[in-house]
């Protein structure tokens, strides 16, 4: 589990927290505990120094809460497969093919 935020006024959830909801302009928010795993949406290599080593995996994931997440991968995903989050690194989502537990 991870936690984001659900809008108190439209339902709309955020992952990170967010302080005020994107759809509607609310700041009635709550913390949520999300679900880690979802729908890879896009994924793509980056060469980049900034991380070692490089080449590194970039996905976004739309959890089964129907949040949007970036983070980071170990290997190639697929997009439409199943990815879930393995771990937590430097405060990013790695996410690993498969639907997790
Ligand atoms: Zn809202």
């Amino acid at each position: 589990m991870i936690t984001g935020s659900v809008c108190n006024n439209c339902g709309a959830a955020w992952c990170p927290a967010a302080v005020r909801c994107a759809s509607c302009g609310s700041f009635d928010l709550a913390a949520k505990e999300l679900r880690a795993d979802g729908v890879v949406r896009a994924f793509t290599w980056v060469h980049s120094n900034a991380r070692q080593p490089s080449p590194w995996g970039l996905a976004q994931v739309e959890t089964d809460d129907g949040v949007l997440l970036f983070g980071l991968t170990d290997g190639p995903l697929g997009i439409g497969d199943r990815a879930t989050v393995g771990r937590i690194d430097d405060d990013l989502p790695v996410f690993v093919s498969g639907a997790g537990s």
